[in-house]
């Protein structure tokens, strides 16, 4: 299990995390929904060992790695909102780029670069640039780069976010594959609505804080009197 306990960040005088506390269980696919600023990009980024906490735990099995960014990175793996990709390489290039970078050559590169194409459905894109492929394609790309460590957490910074609903299709199938084989998902967005079609469970983030943790289903319960935070559903 992930469990974050009372994680504190802070740029100078902003306060972006408050004391945040967050489970995710492996299988589990948690929707991480607030509003601009609530805190969700900077919970991501020290979670994907970017940027370092002031204070607070970051357990993985039991182990605080909070302050072990490379460790974090061992164990969870990030896709940005942003797809910044060696546009010049070919797609099966840039996979062996990202094996090499973590410590995998040669042939053992090239096949698991082609395992983990495959289970992103890109294996047929592989003679292609990179930069040749589509907004979703390049995401999946983001998915299969993430994967080379072969993370027990996967967290991805608002992916549904201005992706057509055949995309969102594509990449529900492949988070809820990774899932089934015990991956623990986090997703931010703004927007419950993006969410509902991936998640299992949701956590509300606002001003820093987890305000509710739940199934959909309870947390749409216990909004509804509240005043909205996010879109409904
Ligand atoms: P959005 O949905 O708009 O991306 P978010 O929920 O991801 O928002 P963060 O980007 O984590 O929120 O920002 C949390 C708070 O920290 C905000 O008040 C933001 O202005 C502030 N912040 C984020 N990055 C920086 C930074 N590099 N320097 C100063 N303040 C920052």
């Amino acid at each position: 299990m992930l469990e974050i306990r009372d994680l504190r960040k802070d740029y100078g005088k902003i306060c972006a995390l408050d004391g945040l506390n967050l489970t995710l269980q492996p299988g589990e696919i948690l929707g991480l929904v607030g509003p601009n600023g609530a805190g969700k990009t900077t919970l991501l980024k020290i979670l994907a060992g970017l940027l370092r906490s002031e204070s607070g735990k970051i357990l993985i099995e039991g182990k605080d790695m909070a302050r072990t960014p490379s460790k974090l990175r061992e164990h969870i793996g990030y896709v940005p909102d942003f797809f910044g990709v060696y546009d010049n390489l070919r797609v099966e290039e840039y996979m062996e780029f990202y094996c090499n970078a973590n410590g995998i050559y040669g042939l053992l590169a090239r096949q698991k670069g082609q395992e983990l194409l495959e289970r992103v459905d890109l294996l047929e894109k592989k003679e292609q640039p990179v930069d040749s492929l589509s907004r979703g394609m390049k995401q999946r790309l983001c998915v299969a780069r993430a994967l080379v460590s072969e993370p027990a957490y996967l967290v991805l910074d608002e992916p549904a976010s201005g992706m057509d609903p055949s995309i969102r299709a594509e990449l529900k199938e492949i988070l809820q594959g990774l899932s089934e084989q015990g991956t623990g998902v986090l997703i931010s967005s703004h927007m419950l609505t993006d969410l509902s079609q991936y998640s299992t469970s949701v956590g509300l983030i606002r001003k820093g804080r987890i305000i509710l943790q739940g199934s959909l289903e309870e947390v749409i319960l216990r909004m509804s009197g509240d005043r909205p935070i996010v879109m409904t559903v």
